[in-house]
């Protein structure tokens, strides 16, 4: 494209909310054959809630609340947000004080599993399985129906951990957008096909797949398997766009061949991204290939 067609294109874009930071992304756009999606805050609302808790221990509910809040608050993640504000209207309704005597030390970011803090020779978990995997920490039968029942449900679960143990866990519902199925079907009719992407386990990713119409799921990845992925499907030739939110999907937005980023979403996604989608709302990534396609028809 022209410099003058990719500054037309650009301006356009910008007035709708759509922010193009490049000729490239521009002129990729119209190819594009497959949309890769992250699930957690990119085809769901990414304000999730809690809707019950539990104990696995003897640890007292003052305590769990506690170790989660001290865990957590430092954490960028959505669900992150999700179980500090559980926890802390937990612990008033029962008129726990929220004295946050717990020290935090050694805060953590594990991407796609959750976080740890040290507090003296102690380490606290909070995140899922994979996370407990990580430092060994078992989980029982009774954890494990806990998960289960609640994923089939496509609730998330989050677990916390201490001295080794699983002392109890959250399970968290996370609608997905209103827009998310309408435009999974519009980029079907325009030839271009849906996949997901996610951190998240096989349970709760396949039952909001199906929500919103994607049957190409890869669940349970790491940031950079996502960025694998997304290479995978390049190298069987389609051009392939990613959109998503979150620092866990920097790898893959950088790999695509045109990286949305939904506007709402980390700094390290945007910045890793060649599309801002400034208005959060996955109709921009149709206004984004549409507004590639028009302008590179127009030169051609
Ligand atoms: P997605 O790929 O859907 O955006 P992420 O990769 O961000 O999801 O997270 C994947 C999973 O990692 C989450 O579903 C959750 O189980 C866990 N996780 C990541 N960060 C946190 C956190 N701060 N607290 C709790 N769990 C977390
Ligand atoms: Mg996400």
């Amino acid at each position: 494209a022209t410099p003058t067609a990719v500054m037309v294109a650009t301006g356009k874009g910008a007035s709708q909310g759509v922010l193009i930071k490049g000729g490239n992304a521009l002129e990729n756009a119209h190819k594009v054959k497959t949309v890769v999606f992250d699930k957690t805050g990119t085809l769901t609302v990414g304000k999730p809630a809690v809707v019950s808790s539990v104990l696995f221990s003897e640890i007292s509910l003052e305590d769990f609340c506690d170790v989660t809040i001290a865990a957590e608050a430092n954490s960028e993640h959505p669900l992150a947000k999700a179980v500090v504000d559980h926890a802390k209207k937990l612990s008033q309704k029962y008129g726990h004080q929220n004295k946050h005597i717990i020290e935090v030390k050694g805060f953590e970011v594990h991407p796609g599993a959750g976080v740890s803090i040290k507090n003296g020779e102690r380490t606290i978990l909070v995140g899922n399985k994979r996370l407990m995997h990580l430092f060994n920490v078992p989980c029982t039968s009774e954890v494990d129906k806990y998960i289960s029942e609640n994923e089939q449900l496509a609730r998330t679960c989050v677990l916390v951990a201490m001295d080794g143990r699983t002392v109890g866990a959250y399970a968290i519902t996370d609608p997905v957008k209103p827009e998310a199925a309408v435009v999974i079907s519009y980029l079907h009719s325009m030839s271009i096909s849906s996949v997901m992407v996610t951190g998240d386990n096989w349970a709760t990713a396949s039952a909001i797949a199906r929500e919103v119409g994607i049957q190409n799921v890869f669940a349970e990845t790491d940031p950079l398997g996502k960025a694998d992925k997304i290479k995978e499907l390049q190298l069987r030739g389609a051009t392939v766009a990613m959109v998503g939110d979150g620092i866990n999907d920097s790898p893959a937005l950088a790999a695509a061949d045109v990286g949305m980023a939904i506007g709402a979403g980390t700094d390290v996604a945007i910045e890793a991204a060649d599309i801002v989608l400034m208005k959060s709302s996955l109709e921009d990534v149709i206004t984004a290939i549409d507004l590639s396609r028009k302008t590179m028809s127009r030169i051609q």
